[in-house]
């Protein structure tokens, strides 16, 4: 599954800039997903005095609204992006503001003056282009070798880069759980933003330990591979049958 987020300030031209790609993405046939980051302290879509939010008062967490057309699962907190991802198998995915997480990034800004504050952020290493506002307003082509793309007019253009930029979401481990590409999980989403690297070069997937949970493929970091790996083998070495085996598989039924 490919991500990306949309970043910028509000009103730089977020949300229309997400339209445009999304509608364009699924006339070229790609399923595509949406996470909308809400920055209202207070914000809830559930209201006091639903049902769902008696449900909740009493206690029940998840709890689901599910209507004729429409099924929306409540959860009573803020879920990490990862969590949110698992639920989620489209081609792509948009997330309009998510900065805290390891992806690549369109910038929207009202003015040029707008990218010289976020370049102070930790995010701006994984700009791959330039929409929004002044997109729409200036006739640049490139702003310091970042493209500056009108979505509105050029949005055919804009899905041209991101079907070439944007790539398998990567993790997002701290490094000091994963650093075996020798640049850690963001550092290599900027080198492969910047033609300087691949996705295959994110080692995680020759990993030594696999784990898949109802065949659902579960990451795990280098040192509690070792762990596994080690008592593992330790464990299936004194089995008979089991020293000189060259794969160890073992299922756990609940
Ligand atoms: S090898 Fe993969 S998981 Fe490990 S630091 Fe590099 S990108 Fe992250």
């Amino acid at each position: 599954m490919k991500v990306l987020s949309v970043v910028g300030i509000t009103k730089s031209g977020k949300t229309t800039t997400i339209e445009n790609i999304i509608k364009e993405l699924n006339r070229r046939q790609f399923s595509v997903g949406s996470v909308k980051e809400i920055h209202y302290e207070n914000f809830a879509i559930d209201t006091e005095g639903t049902n769902t939010y008696r449900h909740k008062a009493a206690g029940a967490a998840p709890v689901t609204a599910r209507g004729y057309n429409e099924t929306d699962i409540l959860f009573p907190s803020k879920l990490p992006v990862e969590k949110i991802l698992s639920f989620y198998n489209q081609d792509y995915v948009l997330m309009e503001g998510v900065t805290d997480y390891n992806m690549p990034v369109i910038l929207c800004v009202n003015d040029i003056k707008e990218i010289e504050q976020h370049k102070k952020e930790e995010y701006f290493g994984r700009v791959f282009a330039i929409s929004g506002v002044a997109a729409n307003k200036y006739c640049l082509k490139d702003f310091e070798q970042l493209p500056v793309i009108n979505s509105v007019q050029n949005f055919e253009l804009l899905a041209d880069i991101i079907v070439d930029k944007v790539f398998e979401l990567l993790p997002d481990f701290p490094p000091d759980c994963c650093n075996l590409c020798g640049y850690g999980c963001r550092g290599l989403s900027e080198r492969i933003l910047k033609g300087l690297s691949s996705r295959e070069d994110c080692k995680l997937s020759e990993a030594a330990v696999t784990l898949s949970v109802d065949g659902k493929h579960i990451k795990i970091v280098n040192f509690v591979q070792d762990i596994l790996k080690d008592t593992l083998i330790a464990i299936v070495g004194n089995l008979k049958g089991g020293k000189d085996g060259r794969k160890i598989e073992l299922t756990i039924n609940r």
